[in-house]
C-alpha cells in the first residue's frame, strides 16, 4: 500500500530514540520529509544521519531543543513554519507512590506530556487551516484509560491528551485536518529497556525474567504477552498520518497488544 506521504513535511517531537525514532523512520521510508527532535545536537545529528542513510539525503532535518518549553517551540516554528503532519510523541514517565509525588512533578508531567503538544498544535494549526490539510497525532497510552496506580501523574497526562485530541478534532470539523490519539501499550522503547534493566539489576534477575513477571503481575490482560516493538506502534501512526486515513478523526486508536479489556 502506498501511504501517499511523498512530499509531506512531518515533525515528530522526541524522535532521537524509542517510539518517536521509529515513527520518524516509518514516515521517512514512506516519502515524508521528517523533522527530528531531541534535546541534544549530538543525538539529533545521529538520528538525522541514520534516517538520511536509509531513506535518502532529503529524508530528515533536525531541531535540537527541549520542546516542553515555549521558547524552543517558538524557535522551531520560526525555522520550520509549515508542517503537514505533527506527531506529539514527546513524553516522560516515572513510577512514584502517590504520596511522594510533589506539586513540582505534577506540573512537570503536565508541561512535558500535555502542554508541549497543545502548544505545537496551536502554533501549527493556522497554516494547516490555510492549506486545508493536516494531521495532528498525540501519542497517548493505554495508561490514559487504565490509570497505573504506580504513576497516577503519568496517567493523568495521558488521559488529558485524549481530551485535547477529541476536542481539537471537533474544533476543526469539516476541514481536511484530522486529529487523533494513538494508545500504545507496553512497548520496548529505550526508556522501557532502561527501566527493565534497572529493575533486573536491583532484583538480581535477568531482563527476560523481569519482562515475564511484568506481564504476569502488572499487565496480565496483555494478549500478546510481550512488549510491542516500536516499529509496531510506528506502523499505525504512519497510516493515521496518511491521506488514506481521511475518515479517521477524533479517535483514540489502540496499538496496545490487547491490554485494554473492552472491545471498543
Ligand atoms: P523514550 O524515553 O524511549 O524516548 C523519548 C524521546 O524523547 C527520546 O528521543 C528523548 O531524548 C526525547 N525527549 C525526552 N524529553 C524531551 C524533551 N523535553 N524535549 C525533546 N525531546 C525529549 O520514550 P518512549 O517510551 O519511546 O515514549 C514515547 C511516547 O510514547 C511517550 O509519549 C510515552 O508516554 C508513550 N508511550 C510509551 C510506552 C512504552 O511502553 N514505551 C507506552 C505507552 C505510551
Amino acid at each position: 500500500m502506498d501511504l501517499q506521504l511523498t512530499g509531506k513535511q512531518a515533525l515528530v517531537s522526541g524522535s532521537t530514540a524509542g517510539i518517536g525514532y521509529s515513527i520518524a523512520e516509518a514516515l521517512a521510508r514512506e516519502g515524508a520529509r521528517v523533522i527530528v527532535n531531541g534535546r541534544t545536537e549530538v543525538a539529533v545529528e545521529r538520528a538525522v544521519a541514520q534516517l538520511c542513510a536509509a531513506s535518502g539525503p532529503n529524508a530528515a532535518e533536525g531541531f535540537a531543543g527541549d520542546l516542553s518549553t515555549a521558547v524552543a517551540a517558538e524557535a522551531l516554528v520560526r525555522r520550520f513554519p509549515d508542517v503537514d503532519i505533527l506527531v506529539n510523541n514527546l513524553g516522560i514517565f516515572e513510577p512514584k507512590p502517590f504520596e511522594e509525588i510533589p506539586d513540582a512533578d505534577w506540573q512537570r508531567f503536565f508541561d512535558v506530556n500535555v502542554l508541549s503538544g497543545v502548544r505545537l498544535a496551536r502554533l501549527y494549526l493556522p497554516a494547516m487551516r490555510q492549506r486545508n490539510w493536516g494531521r495532528v497525532i498525540f501519542i497517548s497510552s493505554e495508561s490514559a484509560l487504565q490509570i497505573p496506580s504506580e504513576m497516577i501523574h503519568y496517567g493523568m497526562t495521558k488521559t488529558a491528551q485524549l481530551a485535547v485530541s477529541r476536542g481539537l478534532a471537533e474544533a476543526v470539523a469539516g476541514t481536511g485536518i484530522t486529529v487523533n490519539s494513538v494508545l500504545p501499550g507496553p512497548t520496548r522503547s529505550r526508556g522501557v529497556v532502561d527501566f527493565v534493566d534497572a529493575l533486573a539489576q536491583a532484583e538480581g534477575k535477568s531482563a527476560e525474567v523481569v519482562e515475564q513477571e511484568f506481564f504476569l503481575k502488572m499487565r496480565p490482560t496483555s494478549l500478546i504477552r510481550r512488549f510491542a516493538t516500536t516499529e509496531e506502534v510506528a506502523s499505525l501512526v504512519a497510516y493515521v498520518a496518511s491521506p488514506l486515513a481521511s475518515a479517521t478523526t477524533g479517535a483514540a486508536l489502540r496499538v496496545d497488544g490487547g491490554v485494554l479489556r473492552s472491545a471498543v
